[in-house]
């Protein structure tokens, strides 16, 4: 550090802890609950002005609680429940009842269940891709994706290529795309195949993270999803800090000290829950070893606005559509009924994903929204023409996330950089959904890494208590 920066941090106000987390999405807000629950001294910087991170429920203008980032929790997603209850955030059934729509070069299909059945081969193919991914995954050990028996072999290709070598049927591969392009927000061909697999096997398996029942899709919590940080944070009181974006991490003999905008916080040891991309923004003194920041040059997040409209009713049930569409075309690939319980009013959802989030994204507001009006009323006919309410979430856009779902992984950055995803340096700690080993890239996964970040954080506290 030169003489400048040192003068500049020593103006800023300092507080002592034993423990500085940076960020309060999940991860860090469980690391800081489970540490000060054993009697850690912690304090949370968090850049926004609000807790809660990927996860953001905002009320319509009519009340309507929506949630405009993460919003589902489904079966095994064991972590996340119990915080839930613990909290008193309850659930509801997402609505999926009735008949889902495929629109596949310029016909309309209409079909219940996961898969479209209308072209045997697809649906044949499909399936077949399916179940050969989920055997494939269940290789990968989820603590160490780089030891697989196969790691080089699937981390040298991409999903894109692993398809076309695979699967025959153009439409088949088109419905595989959609649902890397849902589980992602990017395209088949950005995603290195081991990182696909990982992922799956994270999950559990390829339909739970595709479908609604039995899978991740399967409910919502009547108070948003941000509750949940919401009220972490309030047990958490004073030791949670909103607007300190975190830029400098210094380490010595003495600890660490981390300066944000506001506040110089000097500890032991700190616990950096930030998205891996973020992480390699800030500065380190001294600098970070290569192959730590070479990964953090590495690991991209995903591109999708989340889109909303809202009517007085959801009239698509009246007819016993589901709400839930897929496309080949358009901004709009994929739309869920988001309502909130009680069905009123009714909340058409619909995701902007990976190619189609990096081009609507420069569009402007304007435009996307008569795009998205657009594509709704092709799907669901002109009474969606007229909603009393629009509303977009750019993730990219976001200064404290820049993309969405979460960071993923390109050909090549498992097998080499692999191990320096999670690895304490010194007496940095690193946690966020993306160093998770199960439903990595989901909300339970944020809190499994915080838990673990906090777990080696008191290892190593110990001696020193
Ligand atoms: C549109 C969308 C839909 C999703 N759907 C689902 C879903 O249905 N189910 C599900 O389980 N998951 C879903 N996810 C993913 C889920 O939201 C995330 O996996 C999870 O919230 C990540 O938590 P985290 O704590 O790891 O990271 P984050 O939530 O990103 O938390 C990091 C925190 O650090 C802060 N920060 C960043 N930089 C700094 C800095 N320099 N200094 C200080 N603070 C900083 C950020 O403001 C943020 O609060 C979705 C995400 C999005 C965006």
């Amino acid at each position: 550090m030169n003489n400048d920066q040192e003068t500049s941090l020593s103006t800023l106000p300092t507080r002592q802890t034993e423990v500085v987390i940076v960020g309060a999405g999940l991860a860090g807000l469980n690391a800081a609950r489970t540490l000060a629950r054993t009697g850690v001294d912690v304090l949370v910087l968090e850049a926004r002005e609000r807790v809660g991170g990927r996860t953001y429920s905002r009320p319509a203008s009519d009340g309507t609680i929506l949630d405009l980032g993460g919003q589902w929790i489904g079966p095994t997603q064991d972590r996340l429940a119990a915080l839930a209850a613990e909290v008193g955030a309850t659930t509801f059934p997402t609505y999926n009842e009735g008949k889902n729509v495929e629109f596949y070069k310029g016909e309309r299909l209409v079909y219940e269940g996961a898969i479209p059945m209308g072209d045997p081969l697809a649906t044949m193919e499909t399936i077949e891709a399916l179940l050969e991914l989920n055997l494939m995954a269940q290789e990968v050990p989820l603590e160490a994706p780089w030891t697989a028996s196969r790691a080089a072999e699937w981390d040298g290709q991409t999903v894109e290529t692993w398809m076309r070598a695979h699967i025959e049927s153009e439409h088949a591969r088109h419905l595989l795309t959609l649902g890397v392009e849902s589980v992602f927000s990017v395209e088949p061909r950005d995603l290195s195949l081991l990182h696909f697999l990982f992922y799956i096997h994270s999950g559990g398996n390829l339909n739970q993270l595709l479908s609604v029942a039995g899978g991740a899709q399967e409910r919502r919590f009547h108070q948003g999803a941000q509750y949940i940080s919401e009220r972490v944070a309030a047990e958490l009181g004073e030791r949670v800090i909103l607007q300190a974006p975190v830029h400098m991490i210094s380490q010595d003999e003495q600890g660490v000290r981390v300066a944000s905008d506001t506040l110089l916080v000097r500890a032991k040891r700190a616990i950096i829950a930030i998205p891996p991309t973020l992480a390699g923004r800030l500065r380190y003194r001294p600098a970070l070893p290569a192959y730590r920041d070479q990964l953090t040059q590495r690991v991209p997040m995903g591109t999708v606005i989340k889109v909303q409209c809202l009517y007085p009713r959801p009239f698509w049930r009246d007819e016993g559509y589901s709400g839930q569409i897929t496309c080949d075309e358009g901004a709009v690939r994929i739309t869920f009924d988001n309502s909130p319980a009680s069905g009123t009013p009714g909340v058409l959802m619909g995701f902007i994903e990976g190619e189609e989030g990096r081009v609507w994204g420069r569009r402007t507001r304007e435009e996307r929204q008569a795009e998205v009006i657009a594509c709704f009323v092709r799907y669901f006919g002109e009474q969606a023409a007229h909603p009393s309410e629009y509303v977009e979430q750019n993730w990219a856009e976001e200064e404290y996330s820049r993309g969405c779902y979460a960071g993923f992984m390109a050909p090549g950055v498992w097998t080499s950089y692999g191990e320096a995803l999670s690895q304490p340096i010194g007496v940095l700690h690193w946690a966020g959904t993306e160093t998770a080993t199960v439903w990595n890239g989901y909300m339970d996964g944020a809190l499994q890494s915080g838990e673990r970040a906090a777990a080696e954080v008191l290892q190593a506290l110990l001696p020193l208590r």
